[in-house]
């Protein structure tokens, strides 16, 4: 008994943060037409957007479904150089990124970049839904485009 709270209080003390993802976010699908993407997903999932967004640094216009604890995020490029229509022109409209949601995404993306996989971004930006996000390269996480991202008003500014 004694030993097992030694080593709980140990755990306590030396990882002070819990580095692991909170949770799946919200999934990224890439679309060529935003309007006519809403509409189907709208039939598909039977309830509307509850918002649109434009990410300009990006060049994306974005919509987001909400489906229990989940948000779909469409992705539309709103202009040729966008990374949308450079994705959709190689690979078509579909599944996009996993978005998780991190308690501290600086002191993520270095753990991460330490334990070896590849960052697009090595600094979080500003992303759609007043968060911070930074993507993994897919060719370090399985193929699957990771997005990082933990909301602006839950940054500590020390
Ligand atoms: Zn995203």
């Amino acid at each position: 008994m004694f030993v097992f709270l030694f080593l709980v209080y140990r755990k306590r003390m030396f990882f002070v943060r819990d580095m692991s993802v909170k949770k799946l976010e919200h999934i990224g699908i890439a679309v060529k037409d935003l309007a006519a993407s809403e509409v189907l997903f709208t039939k598909l999932l039977g309830r509307g957007p509850y918002k649109r967004e434009s990410v300009e640094s990006e060049h994306v216009i974005t919509s987001f479904f909400q489906v229990g604890d989940i948000k779909i995020e469409l992705l539309a490029a709103s202009d040729p150089q966008s990374t949308i229509a450079n994705f959709i022109e190689k690979r078509g409209e579909g599944l996009h990124h996993l978005a998780f949601e991190v308690d501290d995404i600086k002191s993520s993306l270095s753990e991460k970049s330490l334990e070896g996989f590849n960052l697009i971004h090595s600094e979080p930006k500003d992303g759609a839904d007043n968060k911070q996000i930074a993507f993994l390269h897919p060719n370090s996480t399985g193929g699957v485009l990771t997005e990082f991202c933990q909301d602006k008003g839950n940054i500590s500014l020390g």
